[in-house]
């Protein structure tokens, strides 16, 4: 493997692409953890984003004998104490769909003010090295408010009703060049890159 070619362990298409566009600017190459078919699911079990971020990245690193890369994140509501949090992607339970979540979010925020509506989003990601070591680890958030309606239909998961209030529009409406500027993802990985690329010679 060339040593800028690195695996994502994720089954999110969507959070891929935006790993790809993030990763491919400074000139690594990403490949899915779907291009391998022997791959078993992680169990998201851990109590974190972090831990989560963890266990995909060195399990999947393990069976391979590579090195890959780990993303965990969610979306933390204030009036919901934190909530849906590392639930985030199956938030609406077994069977869920972003439509679903979103549905199950908007309700439980039902007659909640507009001004209570603050909400966070969190990336983290590690990095493991074959034998299943976390080498690289680093957390990205991003503020921004729930919105009743949704707004747009660009990005993915809660994005439609996810505003940035400084631009006064959704991520769901912002351009993913805007989204890769700002978000949770960008900011962890803004962290992540420079540290993978002083040790992506060991690759
Ligand atoms: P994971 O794949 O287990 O890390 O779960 C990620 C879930 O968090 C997604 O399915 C979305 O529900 C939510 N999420 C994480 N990042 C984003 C984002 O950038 N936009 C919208 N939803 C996100």
């Amino acid at each position: 493997m060339s040593s800028r070619t690195i695996v994502l362990s994720s089954r999110n298409r969507k959070k891929t692409q935006e790993v790809r566009e993030i990763l491919g600017a400074v000139g690594f190459t990403v490949i899915p953890v779907t291009d391998f078919p022997d791959v078993p699911d992680v169990e998201e079990d851990g109590q974190t984003f972090a831990q989560n971020a963890a266990k995909k990245a060195s399990q999947v690193a393990q069976h391979l004998n590579r090195w890959v890369i780990g993303e965990d994140s969610g979306l933390m509501v204030d009036a919901l104490n934190g909530a849906p949090g590392i639930y985030s992607a199956r938030y609406s339970g077994a069977g869920a769909t972003d439509e679903k979540n979103n549905a199950k979010l908007i309700a439980d925020l039902a007659g909640v003010a507009e001004d209570k509506r603050g909400a966070g989003y969190i990336c983290s990601v590690a990095l493991s090295n074959p034998a299943g070591d976390i080498r690289i680890a680093c957390e990205g958030t991003c503020r921004g408010r729930i919105l009743s309606e949704a707004n747009g239909t660009g990005g993915f998961g809660y994005d439609p009703y996810f505003l940035i209030p400084e631009y006064h529009l959704t991520f769901g409406q912002l351009s993913s060049v805007v989204k890769h500027r700002l978000s949770h993802r960008a900011r962890a990985f803004s962290k992540f890159i420079p540290l993978l690329q002083n040790i992506c010679h060991e690759f």
